[in-house]
Parts: structure tokens; C-alpha cells; sequence
């Protein structure tokens, strides 16, 4: 073996040495927003008490990976996903070589198995899977929707728009913020329903179509089996293009008798953690399109297996949330449809958003 090592020229031990990549270091920062004015959908009152952690992953190589875990609300939600990487993670991830996500994500969830393999949990080991996908792009030279395998280099998107705000039982501030996603180029949009009477959801649906071919309905777990089914039924006859997560998202057998009941799609999946609990949903045929969270699902690596999963069944695919990382996943996955969005975005060409290109996943926080 020295004597190998011997033979090797400068150049190539100088390469050998860079392969061995390793994790040095864990740092993380907290930020809390300031609370701006809140919107809501039918459960959740949002921005209020909004925040994120970022975690970066130090290298022997110099190379620092990034991932940022955001709350819409929960306040001491990024403060908690603070404590689980410092005091939790740190120790378990040091050594560990970043090409390797897989061994990783099976040490984390055998050692913090104690706290459970899902809720917050999840979002910390989602975050170092990132930061480590992150690495290992950047050690590569390419961005990770590449190094994956891409289909494609754009993704079409839609603008998370229509929600309920305090003071606009006229809809004006809901009419102004659908015209104003439209006038940033979005050729889809998505509305909240179900937070008041079906009267009420019949009005939103209705402008918002006036507005926009293409809306989707979002009801944010809102309805029991009964009442998705009944207000499902008039999404359907008005034609929106799906209607999603209208049950807890626990109801897997709910989902199935509406998927089966209605002709819309039924999307769901942003509340479900791991790929078992997607195998389970699409074991019962209960969703048309599959919406895994990169949060709750675990990151990059368990992710791209629902979204595998999602595929082989023949179901289409689109992210819970925007930004890099999910683009990055989203490119890799011939059966994805959509990524979602809110705001005005830099890259988008005709209701597409243009593929990153800098190595890694882009997580870098700007
Ligand atoms: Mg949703």
C-alpha cells in the first residue's frame, strides 16, 4: 500500500487527498422577521412570527455547504431546529464523509430515533442532508440538478397568490395580489379555499379563474370527508386544475375515497415525513399529484425517493415551496409538473424558472 501511494505522482496524491472529503465543522444562525402583516388560509395564520435557521457544514476541502430551514410561523420553531444541529447533529455528522448522504441519513435517524423520525426532527436532518448535497455539488464543479441526472433545465412554476387577509371582504387586496403575480409573468396561480362558507369559496374560485386559466386550490387540511367531498365537487364542476390537501393529511383512507369519488386531482403530501408515509398514501391511490416538502421529507435524499416512488406509479409531481433546492430536485424528476412560488422571480422566461447554475444546490443565503 506505501509503496502505491509512493508511485502516485504529486499531482495524483494531491487529488487523492482532495477525494477524501470530511465534515469539520457545524455552524448555524438564527433569524427571527419582523412580523409584517399576516395573511391566512383555512387554518393558519402566517408571518407574524416568521423565521429560519441556517446551518453551514465546514470541510477539510474548504468547501462550506449550505441548507436554510424557514417558519411561517411557530416562533420558536427555528430556534429549536437551532438547538437539534448544535447539540444533537454536530456530533454525529464530524468525520462523516458528505459523499455518503445515505449512511448519514441512516446514523441520524438510528441516534435521534429517540425523539421520533419525523416533526422537527425531520426539519434539522432535512437541513444537513442539503448543506451536504451542497458539498458535494460544489466539489463536483456542477450544479446538483446535474450531477443527479437532469430531464430538464427549466421548471414551470405558480405563484402562491390568493389568500386570505384581515379588512377585504370585497377581495380587493386578493384581486391586487392574483393581477400582480400575473403582471411578474406567472401563467398559473394557486388560491386558499375553505376557510369560510362554500358561498365565499365560490367567489374566490370564480375571480380567480376570471383572472388566470390555470388555479389551482389549496384547503390546508380544512374539511372532513364529508365536506371535501361536497365542496370538491363544485371545484370540479368549475374547473380548477387541482384541489389540494383537502383532509389531515393523516387521513390516507379519506384521501383515497376522494381520489376515487372526484375527477380533479387530488394533490397532497406537504405535511407527510418519509417515504413510508408516501408509500402508504400512494398504496391507497389517494392523491393524482404528490407534494413532498423538503422539510418534512427529509431533504434531498429521501425526497428524490418519494419523488421515484410518485413515478413509478405514474403520478405527477410538484414541490411544497420554491427556492434552489427544490429546483434543483425538481429538474432531476421526469414526472414533475410545477414548482411552487410566491413573488417576482429572477429567472423566469414564459412561466418557467431557468435552471441554477452555479456548483452545489445555490443554497448559499445571498
Ligand atoms: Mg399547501
Amino acid at each position: 500500500m506505501l509503496r502505491r501511494t509512493l508511485l502516485l505522482s504529486p499531482l495524483a496524491l494531491a487529488a487523492q487527498q482532495a477525494k477524501e472529503l470530511r465534515i469539520t465543522g457545524l455552524e448555524t444562525e438564527l433569524k427571527l422577521n419582523p412580523p409584517k402583516e399576516p395573511n391566512y388560509d383555512a387554518i393558519h395564520k402566517l408571518g407574524v412570527d416568521s423565521g429560519s435557521v441556517t446551518l453551514r457544514l465546514k470541510t477539510n476541502a474548504g468547501i462550506t455547504g449550505y441548507a436554510t430551514t424557514t417558519f411561517g410561523m411557530v416562533k420558536g420553531g427555528p430556534k429549536v431546529v437551532q438547538t437539534i444541529l448544535e447539540e444533537e447533529i454536530r456530533p454525529l455528522l464530524i468525520g462523516e464523509d458528505p459523499a455518503f448522504p445515505k449512511r448519514i441519513r441512516a446514523k441520524l435517524w438510528r441516534e435521534l430515533e429517540y425523539h421520533g423520525v419525523g416533526g422537527i426532527i425531520h426539519f434539522a436532518i432535512a437541513a444537513a442532508d442539503i448543506a451536504t448535497w451542497d458539498i458535494l455539488g460544489k466539489h463536483a464543479g456542477m450544479p446538483v440538478w446535474k450531477m443527479l441526472g437532469a430531464y430538464r433545465d427549466r421548471m414551470p412554476c405558480y405563484s402562491m397568490c390568493g389568500w386570505y387577509y384581515d379588512n377585504d371582504d370585497n377581495l380587493a387586496k386578493y384581486k391586487r395580489s392574483i393581477e400582480e403575480a400575473l403582471r411578474h409573468g406567472y401563467k398559473a396561480i394557486k388560491i386558499k379555499t375553505g376557510r369560510y362558507s362554500m358561498a365565499d369559496d365560490e367567489r374566490r374560485v370564480k375571480l380567480a379563474l376570471e383572472l388566470c386559466p390555470r388555479v389551482m386550490l389549496d384547503a390546508n387540511q380544512v374539511f372532513n370527508r364529508n365536506e371535501a367531498l361536497r365542496r370538491g365537487r363544485l371545484y370540479q364542476q368549475m374547473g380548477v386544475f387541482w384541489y389540494e390537501e383537502p383532509l389531515p393529511p393523516h387521513d390516507m383512507e379519506g384521501y383515497a375515497e376522494l381520489a376515487r369519488e372526484l375527477d380533479v386531482r387530488i394533490a397532497t403530501g406537504e405535511n407527510l415525513y418519509t417515504k413510508y408515509a408516501f408509500a402508504d398514501l400512494i398504496a391507497r391511490k389517494g392523491a393524482d399529484i404528490v407534494q413532498p416538502d423538503n422539510r418534512r421529507a427529509g431533504g434531498v435524499t429521501e425526497w428524490l425517493e418519494i419523488a421515484a416512488l410518485a413515478d413509478a406509479a405514474g403520478l405527477d409531481l410538484a414541490s411544497h415551496g420554491g427556492g434552489s433546492a427544490n429546483m434543483n430536485m425538481l429538474l432531476t424528476m421526469p414526472n414533475a409538473i410545477y414548482m411552487e412560488t410566491g413573488g417576482p422571480q429572477k429567472n423566469m422566461v414564459n412561466g418557467e424558472i431557468l435552471a441554477p447554475q452555479a456548483p452545489g444546490m445555490s443554497t448559499e443565503p445571498a
